[in-house]
Order: C-alpha cells, then sequence, then structure tokens
C-alpha cells in the first residue's frame, strides 16, 4: 500500500522548533504523526483514496488560523485505515476522492510557532491506533 506525498516538498526536518520525523520527542510525549512541509496556503493533495468525512482539529482550545484539518478515510486499498490531516483547510466535505487529488490549503503557521517549517501533519490510523506513515510513502522515482 502506498501513500502519495501531500505536497512537492518532502518531509519536515529539524527546523528551530524540533523535528517531523515519527516518534520525534514532543516535551514528554513522542510525536505520532509524520510532518510533510507545505507552501504556505499550498495545495494539499490526497494521500489515498478515500472519503472526506469532516473537518478534525489538531487542538481542543482555539489556536490562531492553524486549528483546522480533515479526517479523509481510506476506500480500496486502504479500507479500515484512516488519515487525519492537520493545519490544513478541506476543500471538500462529504466527498470521494481520489489520491493526488487537492483536498485542502495548507496554512501559514509562523505566526504561531515562530521558525516552524510550514508543514501538515499526518496522523495514520487503524482502530484507534497510531501508526508511522513513513514507510507507505512512494519514493520520488529517480
Ligand atoms: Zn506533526
Amino acid at each position: 500500500m502506498i501513500l502519495h506525498p501531500p505536497t512537492a516538498f518532502g518531509p519536515r526536518l529539524t527546523d528551530a522548533r524540533g523535528s517531523g520525523a515519527w516518534d520525534a520527542p514532543r516535551g514528554r510525549r513522542k510525536h505520532k504523526g509524520l510532518d510533510w512541509e507545505t507552501a504556505p496556503w499550498g495545495l494539499v493533495h490526497a494521500p489515498m483514496d478515500g472519503l472526506v468525512v469532516r473537518e478534525a482539529k489538531p487542538y481542543r482550545q482555539p489556536k490562531g488560523d492553524i486549528n483546522t484539518g480533515l479526517l479523509l478515510e481510506g476506500t480500496g486499498a486502504w479500507e479500515g485505515w484512516s488519515l487525519k490531516l492537520f493545519y490544513c483547510s478541506a476543500l471538500v466535505i462529504g466527498a470521494q476522492v481520489r489520491a493526488r487529488e487537492p483536498i485542502a490549503v495548507a496554512r501559514p503557521m509562523r505566526e504561531e510557532y515562530a521558525g516552524i517549517t510550514p508543514h501538515v501533519h499526518l496522523a495514520l490510523l487503524r482502530g484507534g491506533t497510531a501508526f508511522d506513515p513513513t514507510p507507505y510513502l512512494e519514493k520520488k522515482s529517480a
């Protein structure tokens, strides 16, 4: 099974705010997702075939312009899996999408987190458990 990269950039590398890698330290917790670099206001593409079920927010409390995202429930090969994409605004809700289709617009992040690399957070879930998306991401062809 393959996840299509959500933007033409790559994984968020270590910046002034930390690393975007799976299991990177976040205080006393670990980063249970993968951050993928975006352009501010850039298009975010569906990593897999699925249904955009609803908006999904990264934080319970208000958090500037970045407390937004979406829940994509997989279909086809990804049936039973879901992806949450954070720090982006959904273009469609309640619609079936194909991998690679534009589904969201990335939010600028630096007003909230100075020095951070703009990114979307990918949380890959199955049965309430988070999995590392990294091994599923399609390698760029040479
Ligand atoms: Zn993240």
